[in-house]
């Protein structure tokens, strides 16, 4: 039988993992793998969410106006600049493949983010990536050096996924200095909400600066929206035209931008659940460095366990405590902060276990 005709360039990039379902046990069980809020949605969110679906015959007005003015208003950008996406995944998708072209490059720090290889393959652009430092944080300087006249774009996750560290306001303004205003430089800020730092990259400031930077946030992590799938990029004008061009038309439900939108309006109700998941984070990072885990600070809504070659067993204390987190052999694992209830059970297995 003849083969299909397929991408060649496919092979090379394996498929996303999704996180691991919860541990099948009889037991109580925490799904700590793919770094999603422990809270449900909020009920003026779900009333939002209901009115939406009672016109669900209608197609959603893809130039969404409310949220689009919105988060223009926020970000204090035109609304011109805002581009929305089914989940920040997909507006970074869309970035790439308006960027890139075959033979073109995608910079990026590894380890990082699983799903950067495969958006960049996926434009049909070469991956490049460089060792974050014996930290775990992003090597900014290397970063920078490593651009070449193939580089279309480059990727900066802060707080980094899975590593949870972040870079500063001064070494990213240093950065964005080094790189070519003709490459668009990408801060994915999904987990920014929970970054306290006071010398954390400013936004607003850097926006207004740098005509090649680009922000992608999204309402899955703090907002706790995972499942409506909506996120954004304040991007370049010229480079948020093109992205609407790639875009999937109606990508972004009406229900999604009715949570979203609601979820605006209730901020500050979100923000004191970001704010109980960060203080539970550093309870948890405390106690299993106090253990003798080497726990890089982080401020994101996960830890990461730098296990290395004994992340198979702290993978199974885990598990047997009823707990699926994420896995890098050889590396680490990182672990969602979940309820008190749940991080408590985190805290006493990899206690046990001992570092
Ligand atoms: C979760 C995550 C996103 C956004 O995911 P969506 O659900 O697609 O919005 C983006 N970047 C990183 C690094 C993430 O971990």
């Amino acid at each position: 039988m003849t083969a299909l005709h397929l991408r060649p360039d496919l092979e090379e990039i394996p498929s996303y993992r999704q996180g691991k379902p919860p541990v099948a046990r009889s037991g109580p069980s925490y799904k700590l793998s793919s770094n999603e809020s422990p809270f449900g949605p909020l009920p003026s969110v779900v009333e939002r969410v209901r009115d939406a679906v009672a016109r669900a015959n209608l197609y959603p007005n893809m130039a969404a106006p409310e949220l689009v003015a919105a988060l223009a208003r926020r970000h204090e950008v035109a609304p011109a600049r805002i581009a929305l996406g089914a989940g920040s995944v997909e507006v970074i998708s869309q970035m790439m493949r308006a960027v890139a072209s075959p033979g073109d490059e995608v910079l990026f720090a590894w380890r990082s983010f699983e799903a950067y290889p495969m958006l960049a393959v996926a434009a049909g652009a070469r991956p490049v990536t460089v060792p974050l430092d014996a930290s775990f944080r992003h090597n900014l300087p290397a970063l920078a050096a490593a651009v070449t006249d193939r580089t279309r774009a480059v990727l900066v996750c802060n707080p980094n996924n899975p590593t949870g560290t972040t870079v500063t306001h001064q070494a990213f303004t240093e950065f964005m200095q080094a790189v070519p205003a003709n490459v668009l430089v990408v801060l994915d800020a999904a987990y920014t909400e929970f970054d306290s730092a006071a010398d954390a990259p400013r936004e607003t400031e850097l926006l207004a600066q740098y005509p090649n930077l680009a922000v992608a946030r999204t309402f899955s992590k703090a907002y706790g929206l995972a499942g409506m799938r909506v996120g954004y990029a304040v991007a370049p004008i010229a480079v948020a035209e093109a992205m609407s061009k790639v875009a999937v038309p109606f990508g972004v439900t009406a229900m999604a931008q009715a949570a979203a939108l609601a979820s605006l309006e209730a901020a500050s109700e979100l923000a004191e659940r970001v704010h109980i998941v960060m203080t539970e984070r550093d309870r948890v990072a405390g106690a299993l460095r106090a253990a003798g885990w080497t726990v890089p600070q982080t401020a994101a809504n996960f830890v990461w366990v730098a296990s290395g070659e004994r992340t198979p067993q702290v993978v199974s204390a885990l598990e047997e405590a009823g707990v699926s987190a994420r896995t890098f052999d050889g590396e680490g694992v990182r672990i969602t902060t979940g309820t008190p209830a749940a991080n408590d059970v985190v805290i006493a297995a990899l206690t046990t276990l001992g570092a």
